[in-house]
């Protein structure tokens, strides 16, 4: 009954509710035993639980050594207990992608990062493509949400031409 002793864990609770753990502590220790494999069935216990989240900062903040809190075991708890790479960077938006997190200010940066290279890709194809344009660069336009520029929708107009079976979809679009 990890939970009843820990007060902000109480408070996060919906009124009259109980965490998965309720009566069920033999699990949540590391020497847990009687059930086939006890860490698994703590985990899946606590993947339910509505305070998962709250239960795990609470035991990486106090370095809990101990048992399974949040889903996580103690090797899980150290493994994320390390200095997280700053929100904005790349590795930062890694370490939520590895998690399964959801932060805004990296998938924002995220974004401008991959549109960043799109936008070099781009100057690339316009600067070194034959005829000054390409199919690459008319997929990089449109991806960008930019206006597709005469030489690149050129280029993919040559490029279907010699290709008249799979150019039917174009065609059907250009229509
Ligand atoms: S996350 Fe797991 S250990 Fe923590 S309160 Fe919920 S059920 Fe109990
Ligand atoms: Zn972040
Ligand atoms: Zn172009």
């Amino acid at each position: 009954m990890i939970y009843a002793a820990i007060p902000e864990f109480l408070a996060a609770l919906p009124a009259g509710t109980r965490t998965p753990c309720h009566g069920r502590g033999d699990l949540f220790t590391t020497t847990a035993t009687g059930d086939d494999d006890p860490t698994a069935y703590a985990k899946a216990l606590c993947a339910a639980c509505p305070i998962r989240q709250a239960c795990a900062d609470h035991a990486i903040r106090r370095g809990e050594s101990d048992g399974i809190w949040g889903g996580l075991t103690p090797a899980e708890r150290a493994k994320r207990a390390r200095p997280r790479p700053p929100c904005g960077t790349d590795a930062g938006w890694r370490s939520h992608f590895l998690r399964g997190e959801s932060c805004l200010t990296c998938r924002e940066a995220h974004a401008e990062r991959a549109r960043d290279q799109r936008l070099k890709r781009l100057a690339h194809e316009h600067e070194h493509a034959e005829r000054g344009g390409s199919l690459t660069g008319y997929r990089l336009e449109r991806l960008l949400g930019l206006p597709t520029c005469v030489r690149c929708r050129a280029a993919r107009q040559e490029y279907y031409a010699d290709r008249p079976s799979s150019g039917k979809w174009y065609r059907r679009a250009a229509a």
